[in-house]
């Protein structure tokens, strides 16, 4: 269990939690434009761990 600061009211809240206990915000851990960012850099890391991988082979 990890505790981060509320996007809205900026309290301590649970890391998971789908509401703010405090403000009852939506997902308080995580903004939307951080999951966003989040699942873009996974796919930036994904197509160059494959290109790496396509050079390896190919020498
Ligand atoms: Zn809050």
């Amino acid at each position: 269990m990890t505790i981060v600061h509320c996007r809205e009211c900026h309290q301590d809240v649970e890391r998971h939690a789908k509401t703010c206990p405090h403000c009852h915000a939506e997902i308080p851990g995580e903004s939307k434009l951080l999951l966003a960012a989040k699942y873009a850099l996974f796919f930036v890391i994904l197509a160059a761990l494959i290109y790496v991988l396509f050079n390896f082979v190919g020498g």
